[in-house]
């Protein structure tokens, strides 16, 4: 007990810690913290910025003359770029459009075009529910594939890898768990059997340094309104490495992704490029607030984010199980941060209104079914006495058993 850091403690590891000032780029209300930028990603001065330009200068007055004065036509690549800095693409690899959803079904199709002879996709059960959905919906539209589930057909991804596996999609950190996927290792795998890998980022983009060229991977997906802090429903990413563009066919074959989109042809051409990904017109305002946020990251060293995330969630692990340990709470992630994405969960039965009690007193996280809280740590505006505090109102949320209250009960929509 002795050994668990004091207030005093994590106040000096705030003082040394060189990521602190980054948090003057976001606007986060007073006596908040925010322990959910993993799911929606906090305001950013420059992103108002942005989008005020956009919208008074360039929409108002520049009117339609903005789509080449103002560059909105080429913001869904140059976006792209930007992020692909951030997760080891090459310039002319990713692309800003659509929602992830949308996405995995482009991939997806793009993956299995890839591989005609083959006709099984494999995903992890507890995958992100709308990743297979959309696997779902893939499958639907081509008789005779199958879709094997890790957890499910069997107890991991690697034995369902064989010859007749098109393509692998999976995710690079488990939303509810956090844990962290070895990406070199599983691409390989996925080589080795002749498949194409597809992975969904959503919860490692902005959270630590990803290398999927490093990785050799064929295809990615990824949100920008989480650690990217893009905005509410920003748009997403995707990724295809060069060296597939031009065998890559996806099926919403719309005028943004033809090769000469002006020239008002009558038959579909996809554009040689990362373009042919793209459908129809893209929301401009929401790209151009996704710029503002994406400025600040021109400033981050990845490796310094990663190494904060990891201690922020180590510190959190061993407060709580210090502080709270003895109210039930069981933690849901690895222990070891370095197989741990930017997030901590712990399961309690009484999760739900425990997590409603914590967000009245503004420690904001969330609630994922059946039984897991969850909290995640953007690096570039939660601090290590952020933690401290959150631990301690939890703390006294069990202790008081103020969750009880019936109100903290009452389900909303969205948890
Ligand atoms: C958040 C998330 C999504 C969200 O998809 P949308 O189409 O943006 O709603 C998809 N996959 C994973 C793994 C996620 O974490």
């Amino acid at each position: 007990m002795s050994s668990v850091p004091g207030v005093s403690e994590v106040g000096a590891l705030d003082a040394s810690d060189p990521l602190r000032h980054m948090r003057e780029r976001f606007i986060l209300p007073e006596g908040v913290i925010y322990l959910d930028g993993n799911s929606l990603g906090a305001a950013s001065k420059a992103a108002f910025i942005e989008l005020e330009t956009a919208a008074k200068e360039e929409w108002a007055q520049g009117l339609i003359r903005s789509w080449n004065k103002a560059h909105w036509f080429e913001l869904t690549q140059q976006l792209g770029d930007r992020i692909g800095r951030l997760i080891g693409a090459a310039p002319g690899e990713t692309v800003v459009t659509d929602t992830t959803s949308t996405n995995i079904y482009k991939a997806l199709h793009a993956a299995l075009s890839l591989r005609p002879d083959r006709s099984v996709i494999v995903a992890e059960g507890s995958s992100f529910p709308t990743d297979l959905y959309m696997a779902e919906g893939v499958a639907a539209t081509r008789p005779g594939t199958q879709i094997r589930l890790e957890g499910v057909n069997a107890p991991t991804i690697e034995e369902l890898i064989d010859d007749k596996v098109a393509v692998v999609l999976v995710n690079h950190v488990n939303y509810r768990s956090g844990e962290l996927r070895d990406m070199a290792a599983l691409t390989r795998k996925a080589h080795d059997a002749g498949a194409i890998i597809v992975w969904d980022l959503c919860h490692s983009a902005g959270a630590m340094p990803v290398d999927l060229n490093g990785a050799d991977a064929d295809l990615a997906v990824g949100c920008t309104y989480k650690y990217l802090n893009g905005g509410p429903g920003a748009p997403a990413f995707l990724f295809a490495a060069k060296r597939h563009h031009q065998d890559l066919r996806q099926p919403l074959s719309g005028w943004w992704g033809h090769a000469k989109p002006f020239a008002f042809e009558q038959g579909y051409e996809a554009d040689a490029g990362i373009r042919r990904f793209l459908c129809g017109t893209q929301p401009i305002l929401s790209l151009r607030a996704l710029k503002g946020a994406l400025d600040i990251w021109d400033d981050v060293d990845m490796a310094l984010l990663r190494q904060k995330s990891v201690e922020l969630g180590n510190l959190f692990i061993e407060l709580v199980e210090a502080h709270c340990g003895r109210f039930g709470v069981k933690l849901a992630s690895p222990r070891d941060g370095t197989s741990r994405g930017s997030q901590v969960s712990f399961s309690h039965e009484n999760s739900y209104a425990i997590m409603q009690a914590l967000i009245e007193r503004g420690v904001i996280g969330d609630f994922r079914a059946p039984d897991v809280m969850r909290f995640g740590f953007a690096p570039l505006y939660i601090g290590y006495h952020d933690v401290w505090n959150a631990v301690d109102a939890l703390r006294d949320i069990l202790e008081t058993e103020a969750w009880r209250e019936p109100r903290f009960a009452v389900r909303a929509a969205v948890t």
